[in-house]
């Protein structure tokens, strides 16, 4: 996360997980530059994931600060942290559909629960859109929508600096996950890959990004990760090559992975199986792999 001053309080960009020790390190760092929890006047979210979203409530209700979210993650909030019955049931038949083993599909369901607290959800504040200034007082931060890791992805520019807070957009060393899921839209591969282009537009000298480290070099950057899913369209399509149609599970276990799909705590999984479908409707929607609806789901190369 990151901290801007003006002369009437801090503005953050990001704010962590939803945990004491999040709200610890966030207190102690502050104090480091001699402010403190109180004096935070705006929370800009680069995107609704947990690491990043989790704590805007608690922080919220101790400094008063408004929250700021893209509109396409916004409209998520309620059903991903304040009642998630109905998108645990879909997630149910998303894994069904992916053909997710069925004495597996319970803890895989459930696996993103620990990260929930209802307690302290809160709805932004504020919904950003694409090329608006954001709300933090003293800085001409630009917002630059950037789908894909999550529907509503932002990264911000500030021109005066050329430099880009990247969230999860482009990180230095690893990609970020391209998952389809019930909340991801159609086609987030696609939308991911248009997003590496838009930011191609701004004349970037260094990328402050939310995780690892920040860096220089941002084309080519851009260029080892459209080389990394270019690689990964392809194996798909090599492990379709075989005569019988595959569900996306079966392919998840046959893609390569930095660990063995199997060793995978159930989150992994669905991440993994997630990355999978990406790829896989991204081939289906040009054309070069089948989807045959039935349940589950399953894949073969194209005919055409
Ligand atoms: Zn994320
Ligand atoms: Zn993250």
């Amino acid at each position: 996360m990151y901290a801007f001053e003006s002369s009437n309080g801090i503005s953050i960009l990001d704010v962590g997980w939803n945990t004491d020790v999040a709200l610890e390190a966030l207190e102690n760092g502050l104090s480091s530059i001699g402010a403190d929890l109180r004096s935070i006047e705006s929370i800009v979210v680069t995107h609704i994931h947990p690491d990043h979203y989790g704590l805007a409530g608690r922080v919220r209700e101790i400094s008063g600060a408004k929250v700021a979210l893209h509109h396409r993650d916004a409209v998520l909030t309620k059903s991903r942290y304040l009642d998630p019955s109905d998108l645990l049931l879909e997630m149910r038949s998303f894994l069904l559909d992916a053909g997710a083993p069925k004495d597996q599909v319970d803890e895989l369901q459930t696996a993103s629960l620990p990260a929930l607290d209802r307690k302290s959800f809160v709805e932004p504040d504020i919904e950003l859109e694409h090329d608006e200034i954001a709300p933090v007082p003293g800085r001409l931060l630009r917002v630059i929508w950037t789908p894909g890791h999550s529907p509503g992805h932002i990264c911000l520019y500030e021109e005066r600096f050329k430099r880009l807070f990247s969230g999860d957009h482009i990180l230095p060393r690893i990609t970020a996950n391209i998952s389809y899921h019930p909340q991801s839209g159609d086609n987030p591969l696609r939308d991911y890959l248009e997003s590496l282009e838009r930011v191609k537009a701004y004349e970037i000298e260094q990328v402050e990004p939310a995780h690892e480290y920040r860096f220089k070099g941002v084309s080519m950057r851009i260029k080892e990760i459209q080389q990394h899913h270019m690689e990964r369209l392809a194996e798909v399509k090599t492990i379709l090559k075989s005569p019988l149609p595959k569900t996306a599970w079966e392919i998840a276990e046959e893609l390569t992975w930095s660990r063995p799909f199997a060793s995978y705590q159930p989150f992994m999984k669905r991440m993994a199986v997630g990355e999978a479908i990406s790829h896989l409707r991204y081939l289906v929607n040009s054309n070069e792999v089948m989807i045959s609806d039935g349940n589950p789901i399953t894949y073969s190369t194209s005919k055409l």
